[in-house]
């Protein structure tokens, strides 16, 4: 094979190598139990701290705010069910979106059907955006959490987070956002945004996998989700992952020092894959808003092609990219995502995503444009429903 080109950075991401040497040392030296009262332990304490507050300060929040956890679903279940049992006296009713990741749509279903929990699941525009007014109207008395995410993973559209905060703080509804997508890729300020809790996750800014957390406001009622010993402010027990939370705090404030920069490079590759694609290939449709977009999200459906064979041919040639989300694919439902924003089963199984990262260079995206272009047309000539459409528009 080729040198590998990797465009599935919503997927996961490389762990950096600063990231990597840093984390080492809490592996094989400095491996004490943060709980333990010694010196050595004090080590791993003052690293868990630090990491804390490298990562509060890329928010805007203070370090007591920040909640480690195992990652993104861990985050996005303690924010929901323990919202759900702390206010449930106040109403029954949560309000999201029919885009959210599965790992908040899902813990939405389990709270319907297990927990007594009414759910409005909100449409999207044909970008993917909220639309206000129907959040507005979505509103009751019983109405308790307000879970929209920041930006979204297939398609990258970006909410309007800050008009979602006000709206539910003028109403006393608490504000969930989910933003492993969004953590370092947009700036984010929860007091500006009115956000109540935020979950992020290490291994989607170059941090490292299984470590996340949760951001709760100071005088948020959140239970516990783990219980057990005292670590977390007794919100979250179990020893800490010193290692994880060294490289995530590392990660975070690299990736939030680099972020104009980082959007501004990427941006531009985005927009030159999407204006070659677009214009060179035909029959084939952007998703996903072209302006309030996540500066490394490319995500476009092709007629008369199958996603599936298309990521197949992709790979041939080393290139790794993604036909909906990677917890999607291997299932035939096309994604709901692309359903909700609008599209016809048979366009939505042609969609592609590709994300990028600091490390893509525009050769890299001239060559995928390139090989996209050839194999569009490839599997085109195997499709009889092209045939015809041709000869029909002859
Ligand atoms: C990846 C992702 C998650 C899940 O995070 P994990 O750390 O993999 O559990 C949740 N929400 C969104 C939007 C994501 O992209």
């Amino acid at each position: 094979m080729e040198k590998m080109i990797y465009l599935d950075n919503a997927a996961t991401t490389k762990t950096a190598p600063e990231v990597v040497q840093a984390m080492l040392p809490y592996f094989s030296e400095l491996y004490g139990n943060p709980s333990s009262i010694y010196d050595f332990a004090g080590k791993s304490k003052e690293a868990v701290t630090k990491g804390r507050e490298q990562i509060a300060q890329v928010l805007g929040a203070k370090k007591e705010e920040i909640y480690f956890t195992a990652g993104g679903s861990e985050s996005d279940n303690w924010a929901l069910k323990a919202a759900f049992e702390a206010y449930k006296s106040k109403g029954n009713h949560i309000i999201t979106t029919k885009i959210e990741h599965h790992a908040i749509l899902h813990t939405c279903e389990y709270l319907e059907k297990e927990r007594g929990a009414k759910i409005t699941y909100l449409d999207v525009d044909e970008n993917g955006i909220v639309k206000l007014d129907e959040l507005e109207k979505a509103i009751t008395p019983e109405t308790i959490l307000i879970s929209v995410m920041f930006a979204n993973n297939e398609i990258g559209s970006i909410q309007p987070i800050k008009e979602i905060g006000r709206i539910a703080r003028e109403h006393g509804i608490l504000f969930h956002t989910d933003a492993v997508q969004a953590f370092c890729q947009v700036p984010i300020n929860v007091d500006e945004c009115n956000i109540d809790m935020l979950s992020s996750s290490g291994h989607k800014i170059n941090g490292p996998k299984g470590i996340g957390f949760l951001y709760i406001r100071k005088g948020v009622k959140i239970r516990s989700f783990v219980h057990g010993g005292a670590q977390e402010r007794k919100r979250r027990a179990g020893t800490e992952n010193v290692p994880g939370i060294v490289g995530y705090g590392v990660a975070a404030s690299r990736a939030s020092s680099s972020m104009k920069e980082r959007a501004e490079k990427e941006i531009a590759i985005r927009d030159h894959m999407i204006q070659r694609i677009t214009s060179e290939i035909p029959y084939v449709k952007l998703n996903g808003d072209p302006v309030k977009r996540l500066p490394n999200n490319i995500n476009v459906s092709f007629q008369f092609v199958e996603g599936e064979s298309l990521l197949l041919m992709l790979d041939n040639y080393g290139i790794c990219a993604s036909s909906g989300s990677a917890c999607t694919s291997g299932s035939l439902d096309p994604s709901h995502v692309l359903l909700a924003i609008g599209l016809p089963h048979e366009i939505a199984h042609g969609s592609l995503r590709m994300t990028l990262s600091d490390e893509t260079t525009m050769e890299e995206a001239d060559y995928t444009v390139d090989r996209l272009k050839e194999i569009v047309a490839h599997l085109r000539s195997m499709s009889p429903l092209y045939e015809d459409f041709i000869k029909k528009n002859k």
